[in-house]
């Protein structure tokens, strides 16, 4: 097999290089922006970063190619055209400086941490396999297959970016994503966003509920939740987690939770379910919302797994999780978003099935929304092998490979699977205040995303 001494020594030659390129790109803010025209379709600073990213590579000795600003790849040549890729993204989350100890776009190295948005989300780890490459071309290792960069531009909002190079390109035969965890994402489970949704008519005296809000985004436990009554006089229970206000003939009550992702459910405590619950125990009108909720508070019993929604499931690998995330009550309906993370060995159809099913029975609408079909290649799969070969030869750790509920960038392309950076088992960086990566964790990144091309352009 290879030996990687002389890779790994031009790695620690190339490690204040790879700072500056990396404080480069996060200086720009490359958080989507308005389309400014042609080549900008995600905005001006998108655009800057992708100018960058491409003119680093042409430093390295890759030919690259803008396509239309939508993403953009390198090639590194290797003795045949057939292709081996490395895909990931250079647009960014949006950071508010004022929760940063840091600033999130000016590139501050403190110690062993490099802080900056996109340290570990993705530029950082890019730059990483680009200079790992770079030494195995500088060291010598023959590559059979070129290596293809592709750097997508529109990951974090909508991914259009992917679907454009999927329709203009024959994507790599194979590849990883350095956008997730070490050691290795073999399987990630389906994710469907669903819609319940009923009308009536409003009621225009008498105790009744006028308002209820809960959820930031779709695929978050909801810590918080509220609803509000009018001209409610009826004592009130006392409960865990519920707090309540009276202003002027307006009753508020709230109920407190712990955010958490929604492909982990069962790590948060969800406020909209517990506030369900309560209200299930209230007399109000419209006769509408109190059956609405009565319904919604027996459905939501199991607020992680579904159970009561008829979908709880389980495969050798997997457990389907079910929860229920946004929700909006007016005067006059409601509406409530669920986020499902399903089984590796199932399809979407079987629980759509399931879930109109369960619309009809409880006389509410439902609306299918996003889905992703779930990513299995397996832990013996040739691909997975590589990888974790160059994981384990660098870090040291004997770890098994992961399956996971959320989806990576990796479901764009057949035969890809995500690879690092973030270490396994602590909290994750990304996308998250003072965001970092280490040097120490960058050099690594390097040096085993090195291994895996060597081996993938084998
Ligand atoms: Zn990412």
């Amino acid at each position: 097999m290879f030996d990687f001494t002389k890779v790994d020594a031009l790695i620690d030659e190339y490690m204040p290089r790879m700072e500056r390129d990396l404080k480069t790109l996060i200086d720009i803010p490359s958080v989507e922006g308005e389309s400014a025209g042609e080549g900008a379709p995600f905005g001006l600073e998108v655009q800057r970063s992708l100018k960058e990213a491409l003119a680093i590579c042409e430093e390295l000795g890759l030919s690259t190619c803008d396509m239309e600003g939508y993403c953009g790849y390198a090639d590194l040549k290797g003795e045949t055209e057939e292709q081996v890729g490395v895909l990931g993204h250079l647009d960014v989350v949006p950071a508010d400086p004022a929760d940063w100890s840091h600033p999130p776009y000016n590139c501050e190295i403190v110690d062993d941490k490099i802080y900056g948005r996109g340290t570990m989300d993705d530029k950082g780890p890019m730059l990483a396999a680009l200079y790992g490459a770079k030494a195995l071309a500088e060291a010598g290792v023959p590559l059979r297959k070129t290596v293809r960069f592709i750097f997508g531009c529109n990951e974090e909002t909508g991914m259009a970016c992917m679907k454009y190079y999927m329709e203009k390109m024959t994507p790599p035969s194979c590849g990883f994503t350095p956008d997730a965890e070490w050691p290795l994402i073999v399987g990630e489970k389906g994710i469907m966003h669903h819609e319940f949704s009923a009308k009536w008519a409003a009621a225009e005296s008498g105790a009744r509920l006028v308002h209820l809000t809960a959820g930031a985004a779709a695929n978050v436990v909801p810590a918080k939740a509220e609803a509000v009554l009018l001209d409610f006089d009826a004592e009130l229970p006392i409960a865990d987690g519920i707090t309540v206000k009276h202003e002027g003939n307006e009753t508020h009550i709230f109920a407190a939770g712990v955010a958490a992702h929604a492909s982990t459910p069962e790590d948060g405590e969800n406020a909209l379910a517990k506030l369900f619950h309560y209200l299930a125990k209230l007399n109000f009108a419209p006769a509408g919302a109190k059956a609405a909720i009565e319904k919604l508070s027996a459905l939501t019993q199991d607020d992680s797994f579904g159970a009561d929604f008829g979908v709880a499931a389980q495969d050798e690998l997997s457990r389907t999780t079910h929860t229920p995330t946004v929700c909006s009550f007016t005067e006059e309906g409601f509406t409530l978003t669920c986020d499902m993370r399903f089984c590796l060995t199932h399809r979407s159809d079987r629980y759509l099935a399931i879930l109109k099913d369960t619309a009809e029975k409880n006389g509410f609408d439902f609306a299918p929304g996003m889905y992703q079909e779930p990513l299995y290649l397996g832990a013996d799969h040739p691909l997975a092998g590589k990888l974790m070969e160059s994981y384990r030869e660098v870090s040291g750790m004997d770890c098994e490979p992961l399956i996971i509920g959320g989806g990576t960038y990796a479901k764009v392309m057949p035969n890809f699977l995500a690879f690092g950076p973030e270490p396994y088992g602590e909290p994750a960086r990304a996308h998250q205040a003072d965001e970092y990566i280490t040097r120490t964790e960058l050099r690594d990144a390097a040096r085993i995303y090195a291994r895996a091309i060597a081996r993938m352009a084998e």
